[in-house]
């Protein structure tokens, strides 16, 4: 019996948004009914880069170190590391190249960090790299049916959109989709293939920039505002793509239909982690330490307000990466007292604000065991902090170990920590526990970690199993679907599937 399996990845398909939605997404919902539900969760932190590459490789970003977070600490400049992806860091090693390398036939289209690709012995369809662009690679004698809308499939691109041009950004959106769903459609209509993956990446921006609109819940919502429906709009398009993409694989393929991370509210306040560490003589300020005559707070508010008016071109965009001024301006490595100061928050951006992050512990001239003394009471500090109801604020509060094991564990803050969806990581201090965020006035929607989407259609080869599923687990799940033999070392993840040849005989 020869299986094949489908895996259709869409960004930030949340599904506590579809879950609301209900019957208005039939294919969807219709998947998840007749399938089976996997309670998955995201990496940490959840961003697209680090959790698809965690999709391919079936590890952790302890092992493929595609992370990012900063380090305020060093100060050669560097407190940005920055994620170099190259395909280098794939070719070979995906569940794909296993799968061809077993003579399964795969078509793998679009998937993110990977451009310009390799040949696969299907079609191999990637987009990205810089500058941004499509490149094929094709069997021969194969040849595109609908030839390929580049400039729709490489979308509206990132950066910030301001107010005025965000029709344009919805029309952007459903014609990026229109074009990743006729490829996928003409793809998989094909019978030559035990093994297809798309990856539609529109929805995660389209959240991005209109859940305020959407979420009743969020500070600058309007109820009858213009755009409250497009975030719905966007899924019920992303399910009638899901549908014709089912379709078109036919009767016989099992579909996983898979999310990196779900969506939810970018914080609108802030609680200054690096303040609470201060009060408990953790971090110690400068003294003297030059004023800047305006806060960090107004200035990011400045900031966002005229991106908010201007959108950020991407000539702006290029420019602030050569001569990171404003970013500068932001970090606050300056004002800290280094020698007096045992552990420091750390989160992804200096810009953004993120639920999710961590701190870091100062290490110079400490040993290992004053270290670890200093992990346990940083923590203590941090589950002793209340939240203005009178209750713990941390949602979590770990070691990087108790997420992952791997050589470039280090590249995380020692201790992670979530806050509730509203409140994100502050770094500021002298000005009281509590700050107002300021990038949800222009980027209203951000990345959850425990809410992506993963529907099995085929209930008959789940493996039972306590506690989450993991996106390393996606990998090795594929191949026992194919029956293709593989050494589990190889994978943090676990399968959650039985093989197909084991769950058919019953
Ligand atoms: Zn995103």
């Amino acid at each position: 019996m020869n299986n094949r399996v489908l895996v259709i990845g869409v960004d930030a398909l949340d599904k506590d948004v579809v879950g609301s939605l209900g019957l208005r997404l039939g294919r969807i919902s219709g998947l998840r009914s007749s399938g089976v539900d996997l309670p998955l969760r995201s990496v940490f932190p959840p961003d697209s880069c680090p959790a698809w590459a965690s999709v391919f490789l079936g590890v952790s970003p302890a092992q493929h170190g595609i992370i990012n977070f900063l380090n305020f600490a060093d100060a050669t400049g560097g407190y940005k590391p920055g994620m170099h992806v190259q395909d280098s860091m794939f070719q070979g090693r995906t569940f794909w190249d296993i799968a061809a390398a077993a003579g399964k036939r795969c078509h793998v289209l679009l998937p993110l960090n990977i451009a310009p690709g390799w040949p696969t012995n299907g079609r191999m369809v990637s987009r990205g790299g810089d500058p941004s662009r499509i490149t094929s690679h094709l069997e021969e004698g194969d040849r595109f049916s609908t030839p390929l809308d580049s400039k729709a499939l490489l979308g509206i691109g990132s950066g910030f959109i301001a107010r005025k041009d965000l029709p344009r950004a919805i029309r952007g959106f459903e014609d990026q989709l229109e074009a990743e769903t006729t490829l996928g459609c003409e793809t998989f209509a094909r019978s030559d293939w035990d093994l297809g993956f798309i990856y539609m990446s529109g929805l995660d921006g389209l959240q991005h920039m209109f859940w305020a609109d959407h979420d009743p819940g969020h500070p600058d919502h309007k109820p009858d505002g213009p755009y409250k429906n497009v975030v719905e709009e966007g899924y019920e398009a992303v399910d009638h793509a899901v549908g014709r993409l089912i379709d078109a694989a036919g009767e016989g393929v099992t579909v996983i239909l898979l999310a990196d991370h779900g969506h939810g509210p970018r914080p609108w306040r802030l609680f200054q982690v690096n303040e609470l560490l201060r009060q408990n003589g953790l971090l110690t300020v400068k003294k003297g330490a030059r004023k800047p005559a305006i806060g960090a707070a107004t200035l990011k508010k400045m900031i966002f307000t005229t991106v908010r008016r201007f959108g950020t071109t991407p000539a702006l965009m290029k420019l602030s990466k050569r001569f990171p001024v404003w970013k500068k301006l932001l970090a606050p490595s300056s004002s800290i007292d280094w020698d007096q100061t045992i552990a420091y928050v750390s989160d992804l951006s200096t810009v953004k604000s993120y639920s999710y992050g961590g701190v870091r512990m100062h290490r110079p001239g400490k040993s290992e065991e004053q270290i670890e003394a200093n992990i346990a009471e940083v923590i203590k500090v941090l589950k002793g902090a209340l939240g203005e109801d009178g209750q713990p604020l941390f949602r979590s509060v770990l070691r990087r170990e108790d997420y992952y094991a791997g050589p470039q564990l280090d590249k995380f803050p020692e201790i992670l920590v979530q806050l509730p969806d509203w409140c994100g990581l502050g770094w500021e201090t002298g000005k009281g526990l509590w700050g107002e965020g300021a990038i949800h006035l222009v980027q209203p929607g951000s990345h959850r970690f425990e809410t992506p989407v993963c529907y099995v259609s085929n209930p008959k080869v789940i493996e039972e199993r306590d506690g989450p599923v993991e996106l390393m687990d996606i990998a090795p799940s594929v191949l026992s679907l194919l029956d293709v033999d593989f050494d589990p070392a190889m994978f943090d993840g676990k399968a959650f599937v039985k093989s197909y040849a084991t769950s058919s005989t019953d």
